[in-house]
C-alpha cells in the first residue's frame, strides 16, 4: 500500500514538474517570439529611417550649399567694397537695389552688408518694415566670425524679423588690403524644408551643436532642447540671441532604454531617436521612429503565437483524451468479449451436456421402443404361428382319418393366416423404408389416386365424400417434396382407419379439406364416426396400439404415417370434432417452387 503511495506521490511530481517546465518552455517561446518580432521591427524601421535621414540630410545639405558660395562672391564686388568707404552713403542706395536683385534671383531670404561695427548699411529688404537697415549684429557669431576669419555661419532666430534662419557671411576686404572692412551676410530661410517634412508626416528634427532643435516636423518641438546644456552654453546663446526668448525647454526624457518620450505625466508618446551627423555646425538630424507600432507588431506576433501554442495545447489536450477515451473502449469492449467467448464456451459446454443427455434418452427410447415392436411383432407373429401349427397337426390327422374334406379346410385356413403373416411383414418393410427421395409430390394427384382405390370401399359402406381443395391455386402446383409411394401410404392409412370408424355409422360422411398456408400445406380428413376416446388419443401413434379385432388391425398404421410426417419436416395431430367423430390433420412444408404466401 505504501508502495503504491509513494510511486504514486512520484507520478505526481514528475507530472507537476512537468506542467512547469512546459510553462517556462512556453513563456520563453512567447517572449522569443515578441523580442525577435520587435527587433525585427525596429531593426526594419531604423532601415527606413536611415534612409529617410540621407534623403532630408541630402536636400538640407543642398539647400545650404546653394548659397555658401554666394557671401564670398558678392564680398568682392566693387560696389560691395566701395559702399562701406562711401561717405556719401550714395553707393550703398545703390548696394541695396543690388543686393535685393540678387536676393531675388538666388532665393534668400535676405542679403545684408555690415561695417566693421557691425551695422547694416545695405540690405535687400531695405525696402520693408522690417528691414535691417541701420540694424546692428555685432553681437551675432556670423558677424565676429567673418570678421576674424573671413567666413563665418550662423543659424538663429532673427532678431529684427522673429523668423529664424541659417546665416551665411564673408568678410569684405578692403580694397587696399588692409583687412576686413565689413561683413557682408545671407540669410536662408529654412522653413519651407520644414513644412516639407511637415507634411510627410514624418518625425524630424535637426538640433544645432547645442542640442537645440532648430528644425523640426512638429513645429511645437521647436527650439527645445535634447540633453542638457550648459551654462556656458546657455549664457552665450543669451548673448548671441540666438533663439530670442524661447525658454529652450528640453524635449522629453531621454528613458533608460534608450528612448525618447515626449509628452508630459509619462503618458507621451516614446520615440527611437536616429541620429546622423551633419557637415555643418555640428548639427545632427534626428529620425523619430515612434515606439507604439513596434510594440503593437511584437504584440500582434505575441498575440498569433500565444493563440497558435492555445491551439496546439487545446489539441493535445483533445488527442490525449481520445486516446484515453479510445483506451477505455479498447478494454471495455475487451472485457465484453472475454464475457462473450466465456458465456460462449459455456453454452457450447451446455449444449453437448444437453446434446449427450438426448442421445441417451434417445437411445433409452428407442431401445423401449425396438422392445414394445419386439413384443408386438412376437405377439402378432405367435399367433398366425400357433393357429398354423394347430391347423397342420388337425389337417394330418385328417388325412390319417381320410376325411380330406375336412383336411383341405384345414388347410386353406394355413393359407389365410399365412398371408396374414404376409401382410405384416409388407408393413413392417414399408417402416423399414426410411428417408425415401425427396422430389416434388402433387398432393392433390395423390389424393384422388389414393380415393380411386378406395372407390370401391367408399361405395360399398354408402359413405359420403367432401374433398375441398384451396381456390385459386392450380391444382399441380399444391406440392411437398417427399416421395409419392409414402405420401400415397399416409393418406391411405388416415383414410382406410375413417372407413373402419364409419363401419356401421348411419349417414357416413368423410370430409377431406386441402387448406392452403403459409408456407405448409394442410391435409385435414374428419369423419362422423364414433370419435377417439381419451385412452386411445394418448397412445395413438404407438406402435401396435389398436382397438380393433385381431386379424382387423395391426396398430402400426398411425406409427407408420407419424414416421413419414416426420421424415417430411411436418406435423400430424389428431382430436374429436364437437358435432362427433375424429378429426387428423397433417401439415407438410410447401415444395420449393410451390406458391408461397407472403
Ligand atoms: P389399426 O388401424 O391397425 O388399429 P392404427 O395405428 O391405424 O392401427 O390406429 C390405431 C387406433 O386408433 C385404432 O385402433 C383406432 O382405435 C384409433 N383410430 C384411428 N383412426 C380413427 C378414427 N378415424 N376414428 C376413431 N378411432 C380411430
Amino acid at each position: 500500500m505504501a508502495g503504491t503511495m509513494s510511486q504514486h506521490g512520484h507520478f505526481r511530481v514528475w507530472r507537476i514538474a512537468g506542467l512547469v517546465s512546459l510553462a517556462v518552455l512556453v513563456a520563453v517561446g512567447l517572449w522569443s517570439v515578441w523580442h525577435w518580432q520587435y527587433t525585427q521591427a525596429a531593426r526594419e524601421a531604423e532601415r527606413h529611417a536611415h534612409n529617410r535621414l540621407t534623403l532630408y540630410s541630402s536636400s538640407l545639405q543642398g539647400a545650404l550649399e546653394r548659397f555658401a558660395y554666394l557671401p564670398g562672391l558678392l564680398a568682392q564686388q566693387t560696389l560691395i567694397q566701395a559702399a562701406l568707404t562711401d561717405e556719401t552713403r550714395l553707393l550703398a542706395t545703390q548696394a541695396n537695389d543690388y543686393l535685393s536683385l540678387v536676393a531675388e534671383r538666388s532665393g534668400a531670404e535676405a542679403i545684408f552688408l555690415m561695417d566693421a561695427q557691425g551695422v547694416t548699411i545695405a540690405a535687400s529688404n531695405h525696402a520693408e518694415d522690417d528691414s535691417f537697415l541701420g540694424h546692428h549684429y555685432a553681437f551675432r557669431p556670423y558677424f565676429r566670425d567673418a570678421m576674424d576669419n573671413g567666413i563665418g555661419e550662423f543659424f538663429a532666430i532673427g532678431s529684427t524679423t522673429g523668423r529664424a534662419g541659417y546665416f551665411v557671411s564673408a568678410a569684405v576686404d578692403n580694397p587696399a588690403g588692409t583687412g576686413s572692412q565689413g561683413v557682408l551676410a545671407l540669410k536662408v530661410s529654412l522653413e519651407s524644408l520644414q513644412e516639407s517634412w511637415r507634411q510627410a508626416g514624418e518625425n524630424v528634427l535637426l538640433t544645432d551643436a547645442n542640442g537645440v532643435v532648430i528644425l523640426s516636423s512638429r513645429p511645437e518641438w521647436r527650439y527645445r532642447r535634447l540633453g542638457e546644456l550648459s551654462e556656458q552654453a546657455m549664457l552665450e546663446i543669451r548673448e548671441q540671441r540666438q533663439f530670442m526668448d524661447e525658454p529652450l525647454d528640453p524635449l522629453g526624457e531621454r528613458l533608460r532604454d534608450g528612448t525618447l518620450s515626449i509628452g508630459n505625466q509619462g503618458i507621451g508618446e516614446r520615440y527611437l531617436t536616429k541620429p546622423l551627423e551633419l557637415a555643418t555646425l555640428g548639427w545632427t538630424m534626428h529620425y523619430l521612429v515612434p515606439v507604439r507600432p513596434l510594440y503593437a507588431s511584437a504584440r500582434n506576433a505575441l498575440l498569433v503565437a500565444a493563440g497558435g501554442t492555445l491551439a496546439l495545447l487545446l489539441l493535445g489536450l483533445w488527442l490525449r483524451e481520445r486516446q484515453k477515451r479510445q483506451r477505455l473502449r479498447d478494454r471495455e469492449s475487451r472485457i465484453i468479449r472475454e464475457a462473450n467467448e466465456r458465456l460462449e464456451a459455456r453454452v457450447e459446454e451446455r449444449t453437448r451436456e444437453l446434446r449427450e443427455a438426448q442421445a441417451e434418452l434417445v437411445q433409452a427410447g428407442k431401445l423401449a421402443a425396438l422392445g414394445t415392436m419386439a413384443a408386438g411383432i412376437a405377439h402378432e407373429l405367435n399367433q398366425p404361428l400357433s393357429g398354423i401349427r394347430t391347423y397342420a397337426a388337425n389337417g394330418e390327422r385328417l388325412l390319417h382319418r381320410e376325411r380330406t374334406q375336412a383336411a383341405e379346410e384345414n388347410f386353406r385356413r394355413i393359407q389365410t393366416l399365412c398371408e396374414r403373416l404376409g401382410t405384416l411383414i409388407r408393413q413392417l418393410k414399408l417402416f423399414a423404408r426410411k428417408g425415401g427421395a425427396r422430389e416434388p409430390v402433387e398432393l392433390a394427384a395423390r389424393l384422388d389416386f389414393v380415393l380411386e382405390l378406395l372407390e370401391e370401399r367408399i361405395q360399398r359402406q354408402g359413405v359420403t365424400l367432401h374433398v375441398t381443395l384451396p381456390a385459386n391455386v392450380p391444382h399441380d402446383t399444391i406440392r411437398v417434396a417427399g416421395d409419392e409411394v409414402r405420401i400415397e401410404q399416409l393418406l391411405t392409412n388416415l383414410l382406410r382407419n375413417a372407413l373402419d370408424a364409419l363401419r356401421g355409422v348411419e349417414t357416413p360422411r368423410l370430409e377431406i379439406t386441402l387448406d392452403d398456408e403459409p408456407r405448409r400445406w394442410v391435409i385435414t380428413v374428419a369423419d362422423n364416426g364414433p370419435g377417439i376416446d381419451e385412452a386411445t388419443l394418448e397412445r395413438l401413434f404407438d406402435p401396435f396400439y389398436t382397438t380393433k379385432a385381431v386379424g382387423d388391425g395391426l396398430g402400426l398404421g398411425l406409427f407408420i404415417s407419424y414416421g413419414i410426417v416426420q421424415d417430411l419436416d411436418g406435423r400430424i395431430t389428431a382430436g374429436n370434432r364437437e358435432a362427433g367423430g375424429a378429426w387428423f390433420q397433417v401439415e407438410l412444408p410447401k415444395a420449393e417452387g410451390g406458391p408461397r404466401h407472403a
